[in-house]
């Protein structure tokens, strides 16, 4: 079978640090293009400054990995789609939930794939833990999603800007976990957004869901730590605790912990390839529509200015 031909749209960090790395380790796809209007590109590789050109001048692709910052993904999405691409969307799948399912019903009338990528419902201790619950009585959950911008994020101007999320950025990664692994749905009661003076987008959140069976849900969101980072859901159950540490990659059961290698990109891009062999999408955007909620409900807090 042909290898897929892509390309990468927005060459920044996460394109880098993983989607790189993920094509060239996968014999499904070979890297065609990439696309981003101030980075250089791949040496040997075909590089243009906007899709507009990718598309008018450079070589055939069947399928674009938009890596760019989410307020600029739905129009070209549109435009990948509209020339017959398969598409696949960073997290967040879009800057709007309408825009996601206007992309949806567009990929379904045009018969490509669209993948709205979780990379967190990847790492190592999502799937197990998934398993483990399905058997469990949920009595309560805690997440600390606690990182510090400046070393995540320095310089990211777009995730201060409306549609960039602040800090749901990453925060979002552990909602796209949770509700993957919790048998029931989940729903947003109150929410405190910390917002900086000078920006647009929280720079902490303080959030209480619950499942339908009532269990209680805290978030704790915050970019101001310095120190030790925490990426943890610690899940409390009928028969005992299960902790998600690591972002998900390390999963501690009350028979004991496991830690297993970091496959989120080869396993998303592994994904994408068999959608588009079967001719299918997959789209879940429950975890942005929490966002979205918290935005809805959430009683505003203007805090220090913020300085990268
Ligand atoms: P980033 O470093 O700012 O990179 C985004 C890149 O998109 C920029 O380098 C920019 O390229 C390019 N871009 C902007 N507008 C474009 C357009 N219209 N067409 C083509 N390229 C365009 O951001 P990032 O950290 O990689 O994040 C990108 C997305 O990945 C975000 O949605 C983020 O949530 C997600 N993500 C990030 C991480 C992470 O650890 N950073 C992890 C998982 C997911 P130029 O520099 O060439 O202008």
């Amino acid at each position: 079978m042909d290898p897929i031909r892509i390309a990468v749209v927005g060459v920044g960090k996460i394109a880098r640090d993983q989607h790189l790395p993920a094509i060239a380790g996968n014999k499904a796809f070979s890297l065609a293009a990439t696309v981003s209007p101030h980075d250089a590109g791949v040496e040997g590789v075909s590089h243009h400054k906007s899709l507009d050109e990718l598309i008018e001048n450079g070589p055939a692709v069947d399928a674009v990995a938009l890596c760019t910052p989410p307020q600029v993904r739905y129009d070209l999405a549109v435009q990948a789609l509209n020339k017959g691409m398969h598409v696949f969307l960073e997290k967040p799948p879009g800057a709007t939930l309408s825009e996601c399912v206007a992309l949806s019903s567009r990929a379904e009338k045009v018969g490509s794939t669209l993948f709205a990528a979780w990379h967190s419902r990847f790492a190592a201790g999502v799937a197990p833990a998934r398993a483990w619950l399905a058997e469990r009585r949920i009595e309560s959950v805690k997440i600390v999603w606690r990182e510090d911008v400046r070393v995540w994020h320095p310089g990211q101007a777009w995730i201060w800007e409306p549609g960039g999320l602040g800090v749901f950025d990453p925060g979002i990664n552990a909602l796209s976990i949770l509700t993957h692994i919790l048998p029931r749905p989940v729903f947003l009661k109150t929410a405190t957004l910390e917002i900086p003076a000078n920006r647009a987008a929280p720079i902490a959140a303080d959030i209480q869901f619950c499942d339908t069976a009532g269990a209680p849900i805290h978030m704790d969101l915050d970019w101001r730590q310095t120190g030790p980072q925490s990426w943890d859901i610690v899940v409390e159950t009928d028969a005992g605790t299960l902790k998600l540490s690591n972002g998900g990659a390390v999963l501690t059961l009350p028979t004991g912990a496991e830690h297993s290698e970091d496959l989120e990109y080869p396993g998303l891009y592994a994904r994408f390839a068999n959608l588009i062999r079967g001719g299918r999408s997959d789209v879940d955007i429950a975890p942005l529509r929490l966002v979205a909620d918290a935005f809805l409900r959430g009683n505003r807090q203007t805090v220090e200015a913020f300085h990268d």
